[in-house]
């Protein structure tokens, strides 16, 4: 006897089914994609199985998938014969959200100024996209490879729990039924379907199939009978990346963009290259045009499937690609890895290594090129994934050259973030020798500080550095096209000031001394400076101290911060620093403290102790 049991569903999932069913009202007619998507999933699961035992499709190895629909009893059927789900399965895929995906997803919807279905796909959560259009889904479904008695039907309504109950089931794989809501009977039509097909669906690279049209029928002909339906394939099915790319059109790419991605915006730009020789291997890879949701996640998912000879081996395969272009998605079709590949395999694999750094190398070239043919195009994506970009010249040794060449700073003359090294070393004056550099929080603080003075003066280029990463960016980046890059804030400038020291008076060698007692405990030295114009004091790091920027993010994440002795130096010629030479005692005190102190927060920092600060100030103003 064959008996029902309950599920409640998990409160995610609960959750994301009232949004479903209650809040989602543009673009439902995405819940085909989104179950065909899953349909052609199976598929390929099976045909990777297969490959170790044919058995698995040997009742039937014509893979594709159906899509039969009722128009008089309202019900729509997708219906695939891939890997299918056992009963354990079907509990764990059709009640449960393992990954983070609904949180997010919801997230996203809350934000989203018009609650739109399209987001699904790209959260994992598109089977239950069907609810948005169904008042009952029923999943019938057999795992290959078991008995036909070991068929699993899945029942809900969506409000709350689903049913399970084993019954025996012929074909082998997956059946959605779904029983269409009045407002969404429109589903249930040959014409809407085909037309829905051709539009999300055109590239997935199984057969789908439709019931063939049937003309209409002598309406008086009683003794017609019901008769399996002649089929009819819509979509190509074949697999884009392995055509010329002279035959494959831009709105071929972007629909199978779309598909491989499951973003519904264009891309940005795409790469279809096949390589033939000693290995041989086919890329399709597309950068995206808007940062996939998860791209700062540490569970982020690598966007790269890979294929063996057509036939699909896994998805978001890390070893691919490095993490600093995690934002790509596409394929990879390796004609030389076995079948049975596995991630492990993967990790140290001569094959994968060679397709892995000259894909790399594909792909810097690409941007180059867009660089120099689309600056608008480039400066899109350098907002967008530029950051990601950047830690690829920390992590990636072997490319960090090329990839700082696609790097994009702001800088004196540029307050966006369009400045190339190539394009600074071109501007600099034949007396320039490095490429300078300022890091700080923001645009305004690097603008504003004292240590640009003496560049501004010059006329010499220096570079904003205002990015969190920045400060370790310029750790790993020391070099570039044999320039040393060099932070403006570090002791040694001659090469911009030259070798002169300032002139001291012996009065004014008495203030410098008297400073440094003042503030022994607090820098290493007082110095006459040469690199202020306007400023009355900065402070200057020894080449191994901590910047002030890094020392503050260091000090946000936790961790210890070593305490710098910097030097401070003062401008001579400055008003203030003569108030402070005729200063005693307290006085006196008061004011080194200032000079410090103003110092420090020109650098963007805080005073040591704030409050004293401001009755320094207060006391020196009254
Ligand atoms: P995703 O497909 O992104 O993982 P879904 O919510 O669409 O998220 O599906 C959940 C899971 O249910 C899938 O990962 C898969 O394991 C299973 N599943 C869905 N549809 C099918 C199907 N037609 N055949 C076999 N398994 C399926």
């Amino acid at each position: 006897m064959h008996t029902t049991e309950t599920y409640g569903f998990q409160t995610e999932v609960k959750q994301l089914l009232q949004l479903m069913i209650h809040a989602l009202y543009s673009n439902k007619e995405i819940f085909v994609r989104e179950l065909v998507s899953n349909a052609s999933d199976a598929l390929d699961k099976l045909r990777f199985l297969s490959v170790q035992d044919d058995s698995l499709v040997a009742e039937d190895s014509n893979l594709r998938i159906e899509i039969d629909f009722d128009k008089e009893a309202g019900t729509l059927t997708i219906r695939d014969n891939g890997v299918g789900m056992s009963k354990e399965e079907v509990v764990q895929n059709l009640g449960t959200i393992a990954s983070s995906g609904t949180k997010r997803f919801m997230e996203a919807m809350e934000s989203a100024q018009k609650k739109d279905a399209n987001l699904i796909g790209q959260f994992g959560v598109g089977f239950y996209s069907a609810f948005m259009v169904a008042s009952e889904v029923t999943v019938r479904t057999r795992r290959a490879g078991l008995a036909a008695d070991e068929g699993i039907v899945w029942h809900s309504t969506g409000e709350g729990d689903y049913t399970i109950t084993p019954e025996t089931i012929e074909r082998r794989g997956t059946e959605i039924i779904l029983t269409l809501k009045e407002d969404s009977k429109e589903f249930a039509e040959g014409w809407k379907l085909r037309s829905i097909l051709k539009k999300y669906s055109e590239h997935i690279a199984f057969p789908i199939m439709l019931p063939k049209p049937v003309a209409p029928k002598d309406s008086e002909d009683e003794s017609i009978v019901a008769t399996e339906p002649e089929w009819e394939q819509v979509n190509d099915a074949t697999a884009l990346w392995q055509k010329p790319k002279s035959e494959v059109t831009q709105e071929e790419y972007e629909a199978f963009y779309q598909s491989v991605s499951s973003d519904w915006n264009k891309p940005l730009t795409h790469l279809h290259n096949k390589v033939e020789g000693n290995l041989e291997y086919t890329t399709l890879l597309y950068i995206p045009e808007q940062a996939p949701f998860d791209l700062w996640d540490r569970d982020r998912r690598y966007g790269v499937k890979l294929f063996v000879k057509r036939v699909f081996i896994m998805d978001d395969a890390e070893q691919l690609l490095p993490s600093w272009l995690r934002f790509v998605r596409g394929v990879v079709d390796s004609a030389d890895l076995p079948l049975n590949v596995s991630r492990e395999i993967l990790q140290s694999n001569a094959i994968v290594d060679k397709i892995r750094s000259a894909t790399i190398k594909r792909i810097i070239d690409h941007l180059n090129s867009m660089a120099k043919d689309d600056a608008d195009k480039y400066a899109k994506f350098w907002s967008t994934f530029g950051q990601v970009l950047k830690e690829g010249v920390i992590d990636d040794y072997s490319n960090r050259e090329k990839i700082a060449g696609l790097l994009r700073f702001a800088s004196t003359t540029s307050d966006e973030q369009k400045v190339s090294l190539a394009d600074y070393i071109a501007r600099m004056p034949e007396d320039q020798k490095d490429i300078y550099y300022i890091t700080a929080e923001t645009l305004t603080s690097a603008k504003g500080s004292p240590h640009l003075e003496a560049f501004r003066k010059k006329g010499w280029e220096v570079l904003l550095l205002t990015d969190r990463i920045d400060e370790w960016v310029v750790q790993h980046l020391t070099e570039f096209d044999g320039k040393s890059l060099k932070a403006v804030n570090r002791t040694d400038l001659s090469d911009v000031i030259g070798d002169e020291k300032p002139e001291v008076s012996e009065a004014q060698e008495d203030v410098l001394k008297r400073l440094k007692e003042a503030l022994a405990e607090q820098v290493s030295d007082v110095k006459a400076s040469a690199r202020l114009v306007d400023s009355p004091a900065c402070l200057v790091l020894g080449s191994h101290d901590m910047a002030p920027h890094m020392a503050k993010i260091m000090a946000q994440l936790g961790q210890a911060v070593p305490e710098n002795k910097p030097v401070l130096e003062v401008n001579l010629d400055h008003a203030i620093v003569n108030r402070v030479s005729s200063a005693e005692g307290d006085t006196f005190n008061d004011w080194a403290l200032f000079l410090l102190d103003q110092a420090r927060v020109a650098d963007g920092s805080l005073p040591k102790d704030p409050a004293g600060f401001v009755a320094r100030v207060n006391r020196l103003l009254v």
